[in-house]
């Protein structure tokens, strides 16, 4: 019934073309796909900020934790025609019969796994399931994945994408063990939130914070980078509607 009402929200307000609604509510409709796994066996973290040694965090959009192993979710909101592969550096997006390109997925959601497995101290490769989602209003065209533990699929096959691993891999105590130190981050990001509101002036590390998420501060549409007459650069990918563009310093940081 949730889902039921959330859908026909969904829709009307996707009708009227709000955009920074729609990258809201991709979002929450993940959460409610997620939302139908049994919570005995699995722990769903939203909006993970994995604190390191020495680097800057790095956010995951989600993160179930199992007796299955570790599903780490990267969500886009992409729409139009999307082809791409395990190798290529970008891939490409083909809306409006224009060419965008995006920076890999699965290589972003790679450096997700990389930081994960730092902070958790748990290095076996085994355990990681890399699964990059893309809402319905993208088409899948052409997505060739080589390798094991990663996939591609829409929003609404995440569900039992995750359910097609059955293999035991993690003890009821190491679930738990791995469980209680993603609360942690969930703790302590929430303190940082409480400080963002707080000095709502300081929107330069809010901003940051979605910039390094490769998210958009001004609309919340995805990142993409675009070529320029100087060069690629990275901007909204809601242009020419949203014409942020991220400068350099903010790259590079
Ligand atoms: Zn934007």
């Amino acid at each position: 019934m949730e889902l039921l009402i959330s859908l026909i929200l969904f829709a009307i307000l996707v009708s009227f073309g709000l955009p920074k609604i729609k990258g809201f509510l991709g979002e929450v409709s993940v959460r409610l796909y997620l939302n139908k796994l049994d919570k005995e066996k699995y722990q769903v973290f939203n909006d993970v900020l994995v604190p390191l040694k020495n680097r800057k965090a790095s956010q995951i959009d989600h993160v179930v934790v199992s007796p299955y192993g570790i599903f780490v979710i990267e969500t886009k909101n992409y729409k139009g025609w999307i082809y791409g592969d395990s190798k290529s550096k970008y891939w490409t997006q083909v809306i409006y019969k224009r060419k965008e390109k995006l920076y890999n997925p699965i290589w972003q959601n790679y450096a997700h796994i990389k930081a994960l497995q730092e902070y958790l101290g748990t290095e076996n490769e085994e355990l990681y399931q890399s699964i990059v989602s893309f809402s319905n209003r993208a088409i899948l065209k052409k997505i060739e994945i080589s390798g094991p533990n990663t996939s591609v699929v829409y929003s609404s096959r995440l569900v039992s994408t995750i359910h097609a691993h059955k293999k035991v891999l993690l003890t009821t105590g190491q679930v738990r063990q791995i469980a209680a130190r993603l609360e942690k981050t969930l703790k302590a990001d929430g303190e940082q939130k409480k400080q963002h509101v707080k000095n709502i002036k300081d929107s330069q590390r809010f901003y940051q914070y979605k910039i390094n998420a490769d998210m958009c501060p001004k609309c919340g549409a995805d990142l993409v980078v675009r070529k320029g007459k100087y060069g690629a650069f990275m901007g909204c990918g809601n242009y020419p509607k949203c014409r942020f563009v991220v400068s350099n310093k903010q790259a590079n940081m």
